[in-house]
């Protein structure tokens, strides 16, 4: 009988075709008996084959079946730190199972079902929040193949035309930063970095999510332009002498930030109020008179009312360059090719500053 089995079992063995040289052993997910029949020897197969290849989990209350397969996918690390590879182990009945923390039932089953649909995952049926949870859990549990499937996905929600990034709220923006990070992916990290950047700019998203997420994760250039965009925010009351962190969102150091960037930004406006930027001359004939006049309308425009606060430099700077540019007395006393180089300086000073904004919050 046992013979007969055996045969049948062989039989059954060679008609199943090979698995794909490309694909590593482990992955895709492979049916359960067929993975556990190929890891055992033919004396044990009689006798194990009943049993089914799956693992005991608990995530919150909720007590989980999970194929065996899902953890071969995850690293060897991770399988050690969750008691798996013990054959008698954690997860292998109801009463022992293995704990999984860190997220919820819902996000874990999130999981299982792309574990189980993969290679047929297919983003276009999922939602946004679906392919960012099974991103993150496949990070975490270090499940390559789940990783390797999140990388084109994130690639084309990001750099799409009609990205969701256009409309998203701070939440997803931390969520597909925190991926970026984890994926490598510079190129991705950087555009969510400048969309997330220009939003707080235009309004659309408030700086303190950035700000934190961008300190707790070391992204100097996120967590200046946050400063800066709160700094803007907050500095009529800390003019008045107003305690700008009333929800205790900020940290003591993080409080510095704002107050070392609202003296450093007040101290360089009020210098730049003072001397004119300096450009090249065109070699026109009467440059001298081209930097007089540049130096007063300079002066003028700069002290001149303004209903944009005296910290927000960079829009100053915009203010100059439009006013300047527009200016009859530059366009009457000064050589046009000067007029050019003059307010060429202006944008190159602007766009120096946006670039070096985190020397003014000591970062
Ligand atoms: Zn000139």
């Amino acid at each position: 009988m046992a013979m007969a089995y055996k045969q049948k079992l062989r039989r059954s063995k060679q008609r199943k075709a090979p698995p794909p040289k490309e694909i590593p052993p482990l992955c895709p997910p492979t049916p359960q008996r067929a993975s556990f029949v190929e890891q055992k020897k033919s004396v044990d197969l009689v006798d194990r084959t009943d049993r089914p290849a799956i693992r005991f989990v608990r995530v919150e209350d909720r007590l989980i079946k999970v194929p065996e397969g899902l953890f071969a996918q995850m690293s060897g690390r991770i399988r050690d730190s969750l008691g798996f590879t013990s054959a008698t182990g954690g997860g292998s009945t109801p009463e022992r199972p293995i704990f999984l923390r860190g997220h919820t039932s819902d996000q874990f089953e999130q999981l299982l079902r792309a574990y189980n649909s993969y290679p047929s995952l297919d983003m276009r049926t999922m939602t946004l929040d679906n392919i960012l949870t099974i991103g993150e859990l496949a990070v975490g549990y270090e499940m390559r193949i789940l990783v390797e499937w999140l990388r084109p996905c994130l690639h084309i929600l990001v750099l799409d035309h009609n990205t969701p990034l256009r409309t998203a709220g701070s939440r997803v923006y931390q969520r597909m930063l925190w991926l970026a990070m984890c994926l490598r992916s510079w190129k991705i990290y950087t555009s969510i970095v400048d969309k997330w950047i220009s939003r707080l700019y235009w309004g659309q998203l408030p700086p303190i999510p950035a700000l934190l997420f961008a300190d707790a994760h070391g992204i100097a250039h996120l967590l200046s332009h946050a400063c800066y965009v709160y700094l803007v925010d907050v500095q009529k009351l800390l003019t008045t002498g107003k305690n700008i962190n009333e929800n205790g969102a900020l940290s003591p150091r993080q409080e510095m930030y704002i107050k070392s960037g609202y003296l450093s930004l007040k101290t360089t406006w009020s210098k730049l109020q003072r001397n004119a930027l300096e450009f090249r001359s065109s070699g026109c004939v009467l440059h001298a008179q081209c930097v007089s006049v540049w130096r007063q309308r300079w002066k003028a425009f700069a002290n001149a009312p303004c209903s944009t606060s005296d910290v927000d430099v960079l829009k100053r700077l915009s203010f100059m360059e439009d006013s300047l540019r527009e200016d009859v007395v530059l366009d009457r006393c000064m050589a046009p090719s000067c007029k050019a180089l003059a307010l060429g300086a202006i944008k190159r000073r602007r766009n120096e500053m946006a670039l070096e904004l985190h020397h003014h919050f000591d970062l």
